[in-house]
């Protein structure tokens, strides 16, 4: 893949002393990071780190992107495996169809759309690095990387490594909570363009099983601290039960948490821009991903890498996700505090009311 280089074709890079090789350092090669390198490199000498050998793999992701991911890239063709419309909602004894006539979201193959962010790049990436440590010294960042105990450094570190972050875990920060999120996938052709959820308070606590059309295939998911395949496979009995499958398995970042350091940012999962009620962060990830890269070249054009001054991050996207955020994690905590018949009484209301707004980035929108 053009712009991706294995760890063997990099010159190796000496410690703070030697001369400073790099402007930035991305940590992780997810969306988050790729999207980052994307528009830094357009001013930066910028190096990526990628503990995984091949970029997208393993997927730990749905892939169910709203279009607002179109603000940000141009998804292509192959990498859009559905269009969704809209959605059924079922709790035990009913259901409500929020539908509109046009596609509202797709179902993209994350493998081939994070190898899609990657192509084209004309910066330094290299796969199958882990970084194991991070340095940060008074004119510069040391990022420590396995195999072969490597050592890059750079101005400023980019933590983009998804929700087990180390660049986060160097500074003692903790998501608030961190659940999970389990894919199961079938060989059953599906394009009908609805994703179905399921609320069942006997059975889970504080989340949803769901199922998503993918054209060529079906994903039954479940979304919960206590999330297992025995329980996805007892719930989609008889498409699962003594089946084989497919499985995907993930970690989820709930909660708000601190993103900014000395010559530090923290952007995506590692930050926490997730949203609270689904645990999607493709899209919120772009978002903070386009302010972090404005507050780089900000912090280089003054010469300030001081966590004073990189604190503008974290206001800035606070303004443009914090109060979805915020208004995501009441949604859950509500969620965790009802029962059945409470979700029954939510289910009433929206079929009687409905719901204009299908903007799954930002369904607290109209709230005031
Ligand atoms: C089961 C499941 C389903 C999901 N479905 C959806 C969905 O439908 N829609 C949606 O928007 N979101 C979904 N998400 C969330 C979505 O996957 C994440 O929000 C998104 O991938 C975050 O992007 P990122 O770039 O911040 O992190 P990641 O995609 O996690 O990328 C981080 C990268 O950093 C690398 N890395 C980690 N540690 C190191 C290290 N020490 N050194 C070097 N590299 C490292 C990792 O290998 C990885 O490539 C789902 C999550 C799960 C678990």
């Amino acid at each position: 893949m053009k712009g991706v280089e294995s760890v063997e074709n990099v010159k190796s890079v000496n410690g703070m002393k030697g001369s400073r090789a790099y402007d930035v350092i991305v940590v992780g090669a997810g969306p988050a990071g790729l999207y980052s390198t994307r528009l830094l490199e357009k001013r930066f000498n910028v190096l990526v780190l990628e503990e995984d050998k091949e970029i997208g793999k393993p997927i730990q992701c749905s892939g169910l992107v709203s279009k607002n991911l179109d603000n940000f890239v141009k998804v292509d063709g192959d990498c859009i495996e559905n269009e969704i419309k809209g959605a059924i909602f079922h709790s035990k004894n009913s259901e409500f169809r929020l539908e509109k006539s046009a596609s509202i979201a797709r179902v993209i193959d994350r493998n081939r759309f994070d190898s899609s962010l990657a192509r084209g790049l004309k910066s330094n990436i290299l796969t199958g690095t882990m970084v194991t440590g991070i340095e940060i010294g008074e004119d510069g960042v040391k990022v420590k990387a396995e195999p072969g105990g490597k050592e890059f450094v750079s101005r400023m570190v980019l933590g983009c490594d998804g929700p087990n972050s180390i660049v986060r875990n160097h500074f003692g920060v903790r998501p608030a909570e961190i659940i999970r999120g389990l894919i199961a996938i079938t060989k059953e052709k599906d394009s009908s363009g609805l994703v179905e959820l399921w609320f069942d308070k006997e059975l889970l606590d504080d989340g949803f099983f769901w199922k998503i059309p993918r054209g060529e295939s079906v994903e039954y998911g479940m979304l919960s601290k206590d999330a297992d395949f025995a329980k996805l496979e007892k719930f989609f009995t008889p498409k699962l039960k003594g089946k084989s499958y497919e499985r995907r398995a993930g970690m989820i970042p709930i909660g708000i948490q601190k993103t900014y350091f000395p010559r530090t940012l923290l952007v995506g999962d590692s930050a926490c821009q997730v949203k609270p009620w689904s645990g999607g962060g493709v899209v919120y990830g772009m978002i903070c991903a386009g302010i972090a890269s404005d507050v780089v070249s900000k912090a280089f054009g003054s010469k300030d890498f001081s966590e004073d001054f990189l604190k503008q991050y974290e206001d800035r996207w606070k303004k443009e996700i914090g109060r979805s955020i915020t208004m995501g994690l009441m949604f859950r905590e509500f969620l965790k505090d009802i029962d059945n018949q409470g979700i029954e009484k939510i289910f009433d209301k929206i079929k009687k009311k409905g719901i204009d707004n299908l903007n799954m980035d930002f369904p607290f929108a109209s709230f005031q």
